[in-house]
């Protein structure tokens, strides 16, 4: 993800921190650390516990504990992160990286068709992780006093303990509302996707996440909750890409470049002039073409090219002065799948086939969403 830096690897996985993330550290100690007295009565009624505060309230320490329950509450998110990638793992399933940001940790897994009979151990181990962590730091709260004789010591451990338990509990909780896609929403599609076919059940998955996105939505604006209507924009766009890419891994899988490609291509030379060109994109409706000089494939001249010239300068113009060298070429046998990944990622609408240096033919994004029109049937 644009905008994160590598901070180590555990378990070969690059751990990744997303600059939102050094944001959400401050802000959330800031608040941990405003509300520490009415915090410390929760913790103290939740666990039935009694909490010395004089070490709590002294001085700066309101900020230390709200930057060390802050740290602590995302190193929960990276163990329960790391959960998810370990069982995906040990499935055979790559792991990109784990980024931590402002909502939580995102592991980035190599993209494929799921498979629900791996799916829903690897979505059930993360909230799980996090049941079992907030258990641990729960447990803590009672072993302290025995442990720590000074009792403000023990106040500060306990209240440091008793808000980690609490906010792993929550991570739990929250994670597996049924809310496409939280892990609660990846149970449920892998659920239903031993019932019907794989991307209806993913439909319905993101259907029901986009409902509760509405629901947050409205929560938030109710309650002026910046954080909720965060939440839902990130559960509406999750579910929304979700589908559209589980839909496109489903009905493009088994389809080949070379099975949709447009051939023969046309092409132009190098010194073809470029009003020449305009006319073609005319005739033809394509708005590019690939430039090949003797068989030998240069580059592609688009519409946006042939856009940036001022209209004067495009009389005295030819092709190999505003076409763009190196292009993006596949082979025939390439995955339609992997080719509208790599439109994605390079922000382009055609690609070129080629096969042993030769130019064999061109695909473009609207010819493969025909096809995924033409197989929705
Ligand atoms: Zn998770």
């Amino acid at each position: 993800m644009d905008g994160s830096f590598r901070i180590g690897r555990l378990f070969g996985i690059p751990i990744l921190i997303h600059f939102t993330f050094l944001l959400i550290i401050p802000l959330f100690a800031w608040i941990i650390a405003s509300q520490i007295t009415t915090t410390t009565d929760l913790i103290q009624g939740i666990y039935h516990v009694p909490i010395d505060t004089s070490l709590i309230t002294a001085g700066l320490m309101p900020y230390v504990l709200g930057t060390i329950v802050s740290f602590g509450l995302f190193g929960g998110v990276l163990i329960h992160e790391l959960a998810h990638s370990l069982i995906a793992k040990r499935n055979g399933i790559g792991i990109n990286s784990i980024t931590l940001l402002i909502f939580g940790g995102i592991a980035s897994m190599e993209d494929r068709i799921p498979d629900p009979m791996v799916e829903l151990p690897m979505a059930l181990v993360g909230p799980l992780t996090s049941l079992l962590v907030g258990m641990v730091c729960s447990g803590l709260v009672y072993i302290v006093p025995s442990v720590i004789a000074d009792p403000a010591v023990a106040g500060v451990l306990i209240f440091v303990f008793g808000y980690l338990g609490i906010l792993n509990i929550i991570l739990f909780a929250f994670n597996l509302l049924p809310a496409f896609p939280m892990d609660g929403g990846r149970v449920l599609r892998a659920w239903l996707a031993k019932r019907m076919p794989l991307h209806r059940a993913t439909r319905i998955a993101a259907d029901i996440g986009k409902g509760f996105a509405v629901v947050f939505g409205l929560v938030g604006i109710i309650f002026l909750s910046p954080m909720l209507l965060l939440i839902a924009f990130f559960i509406y766009i999750g579910a929304s890409q979700e589908t559209a890419s589980v839909k496109y891994s489903v009905l493009l899988q088994d389809i080949r470049v070379g099975n949709i490609m447009s051939s023969p291509v046309v092409t132009v030379a190098p010194a073809l002039p470029v009003t020449r060109v305009i006319e073609m994109m005319y005739a033809t409706k394509h708005l590019g073409f690939p430039v090949v000089d003797h068989d030998v494939l240069l580059g592609m001249v688009t519409v946006a090219d042939v856009h940036k010239m001022p209209s004067i300068d495009r009389d005295a113009m030819q092709v190999r002065d505003v076409m763009r060298h190196g292009v993006i070429a596949v082979a025939p046998e390439t995955p339609v799948v992997d080719v509208l990944r790599i439109m994605g990622a390079k922000d382009i609408g055609r690609v070129l086939v080629v096969d042993k240096d030769r130019l064999v033919g061109i695909v473009t994004r609207t010819d493969i969403l025909k096809v995924v029109e033409l197989k929705e049937i």
